[in-house]
């Protein structure tokens, strides 16, 4: 893969999303009570927000639908359906936030297309600034994220909830 695929494809990291653990990790924050602990920002109907644990900006969301499926057109269309609004709603929320000059938005179905999780399909949501592809850093496992789970977890939450 070129320097260029990481500029462009934030997303194609999420290979590291699935590494030391067993089982559906998507699954494992589905059933989880502690969204707080595993990072899950909002529950929907069909679907939740997390962030990224290995996030290749500050508030790199997933959104994942609760049906453990590899294909859209296996997903129910209302689940498809919720996850495209809550790109909308995400949006809003990233630019509020953030102030972000743009954001990645995509998905990688099937390891081929670079899926780390095939077997449970899901959006991500990068937000971008001006000036901040460092993928050389991506490159060699150097990207540092300044801002704390914590902090990013609180500030999307609460402007989340503004904005649903
Ligand atoms: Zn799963």
């Amino acid at each position: 893969m070129d320097e260029r695929s990481y500029l462009y494809s934030p997303w194609r990291m999420d290979y590291i999303l699935g590494e030391k653990q067993s089982g559906c990790v998507f699954c494992h924050a589905r059933d989880s009570a502690n969204d707080e602990e595993n990072l899950v920002l909002y529950r929907a109907e069909h679907s939740y927000i997390i962030l990224n644990r290995y996030p290749y900006n500050n508030g790199h969301l997933l959104i994942v639908p609760n049906a453990h499926q590899m294909c859209i057109n296996d997903l129910a269309p209302e689940a498809f359906s919720e996850m495209n609004a809550l790109v909308r709603t995400l949006e809003r929320v990233l630019k509020e936030v953030y102030h972000c000059d743009g954001i990645n938005l995509g998905m990688n179905l099937g390891s081929a297309a670079g899926a780390g999780i095939e077997a449970h399909l899901h959006m991500h949501m990068v937000p971008r600034w001006r000036g901040d592809s460092n993928f050389m850093g991506v490159v060699a496992g150097e990207r540092v994220i300044p801002e704390a789970f914590e902090t990013t977890y609180k500030k999307l939450k609460d402007e989340l909830l503004r904005q649903l």
